[in-house]
């Protein structure tokens, strides 16, 4: 079976034609993920899941690296814990999913299936949180949570779906809070320098907070489409779970006093990010430091290749390999070079090493880079030290290039028709002056669709706000959000 090349492209809507039928072409075409049988949930397939464990490894490593230590929480809450925090339950109620009987029994006691943990995370901190000696708990979990929802969307949005939460506790506000900032700034760095996505840190306008957090700081991507995407969050919950689950200490001065407490997550979304933040019409895009192959190598089939070809493919694939470099050497004999070409192009893999007849009496290959499609003839000799030196370059290129794209669609806006026209005419964010009132938050959304993403930390305002007369007392940035 020969596939041609064409037939195979074409399967991609063109981003430009319809962005989100591109996004789930790519999903779907590179085998991320794929639909189940299961209404809202999606199956995360072994390509997807190998950029997810990337993602894992190196989160984890950080996490750990600030102290903190993994637990597990278990995945069902009881209905009388929830409810201990009142707009904690407000907040999650649209979402959450029953489960009534047990068997063929009757639960005395409904449970809820994890749509976040602070509720049972909290109950254990009380019984284990004595003194201030205890002091902080600093505990990651990984795991899955389900949120009902109506509309989904695979990675963006899914009834099911994989994540982190950590959970700590504190002696004090202060430390809660640098904790909190600590954690945003780990997403922050960890997401330039993995997923090449620039993020915008801030603080959550009040309407946007996580139900039950005295404050929420969120990271925000732009994605190709001009829409952003909260892509993590971290919560101060202030002393708010800490009342409601009664986590109490005795302090250095022999008080009791309650806990201040935080929680910080990231999800699979991340990887809806990438695919948004990279990808071109031929498919994905994936930053080398998360591509599950970094280098695909395409033998070409000509004359008795196996004989000739293939050994010297095999020995690159060791070569790279035992310089740290994830490659995959594609030697399917039912496939032509260039469908193979078409497909790892789609697929996203950061390089593609040809290598034929001709190349090898040369003592060369080809790189062919993704990003830019430039083909580069390489000497076999060292060969290594420059596809790393070449990855690097790539995952600076990429990062480059969405800042690049990120800067050019944000527009600043000082008055309202100046705001609505930058709205309406690019996507991309809009900065501009606000007076921190809810209504006025309302009415913006309600006549543009645009939400406050975040409002920076750096904090010189002086004027009205852009929508109402009031003076401003933040400076916020506004998009249409996924
Ligand atoms: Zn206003």
């Amino acid at each position: 079976m020969t596939k041609s090349q064409n037939s195979f492209v074409t399967e991609i809507t063109p981003q430009s034609e319809d962005f989100s039928r591109w996004y789930l072409d790519v999903v779907r075409r590179a085998e991320l993920a794929d639909y189940s049988p299961v209404k809202g949930c999606m199956v995360i397939r072994p390509y997807g899941y190998a950029i997810w464990e990337l993602i894992q490894q190196e989160l984890d490593r950080r996490f750990k690296q600030t102290g903190h230590v993994n637990a597990y929480f278990p995945l069902f809450i009881p209905e009388s814990l929830i409810m201990r925090e009142a707009e904690h339950v407000e907040g999650f109620a649209p979402q959450v999913a029953w489960v009534t009987k047990g068997g063929t029994e009757e639960l005395e006691e409904r449970l809820i299936v994890r749509p976040t943990s602070e509720a049972i995370v909290g109950t254990m901190y009380a019984k284990w949180i004595k003194s201030w000696r205890d002091l902080p708990v600093l505990i990651n979990q990984w795991s899955n949570v389900v949120r009902w929802e109506k509309v989904t969307r695979p990675f963006l949005r899914t009834t099911e779906f994989l994540w982190q939460e950590g959970h700590t506790a504190h002696e004090t506000e202060e430390e809660a809070e640098a904790e909190t900032r600590q954690m945003l700034a780990v997403y922050k760095s960890f997401a330039e320098e993995f997923l090449a996505m620039p993020v915008l840190d801030g603080e959550k306008s009040s309407s946007e907070k996580f139900a039950g957090a005295a404050r929420t700081y969120s990271i925000e991507a732009l994605m190709k489409d001009g829409r952003a995407l909260q892509a993590g969050t971290s919560h101060n919950l202030g002393q708010n779970f800490a009342r409601a689950f009664e986590i109490q200490f005795q302090g250095r001065d022999k008080t009791l006093q309650h806990a201040w407490t935080t929680s910080w997550g990231v999800s699979t979304r991340l990887i809806g990010g990438v695919i948004m933040t990279h990808g071109d019409d031929s498919g994905l895009i994936l930053p080398p430091r998360i591509a599950p192959y970094q280098v695909v190598i395409v033998p070409i089939q000509r004359g008795n290749w196996q004989e000739t070809v293939l050994p010297s493919a095999q020995r690159v694939r060791q070569e790279l390999h035992a310089a740290g470099v994830r490659v995959f050497l594609d030697a399917r004999e039912e496939y032509t070079p260039g469908w193979k070409f078409a497909e790892w192009e789609m697929r996203g893999a950061p390089v593609r090493l040809e290598i034929g007849p001709k190349d090898i009496e040369k003592g060369q290959v080809v790189l062919a880079r993704r990003d830019t499609r430039d083909k580069l003839p390489t000497p076999m000799d060292g060969l290594s030290g420059r596809v790393v030196a070449l990855l690097d370059e790539i995952q600076q290129s990429l990062l480059d290039r969405a800042r690049a794209f990120r800067d050019e669609h944000t527009a600043r806006a000082g008055t309202w028709s100046e705001f609505r026209e930058a709205m309406e005419g690019r996507p991309g964010f809009v900065v501009a002056r606000w007076c921190a009132e809810a209504d006025c938050e309302a009415a913006i959304k309600a006549e543009t669709q645009a939400t406050i993403r975040n409002l920076p930390f750096e904090q010189a305002v002086d004027g009205a706000c852009v929508r109402c007369d009031r003076p401003a007392v933040r400076v916020a940035r506004f998009a249409k959000a996924y």
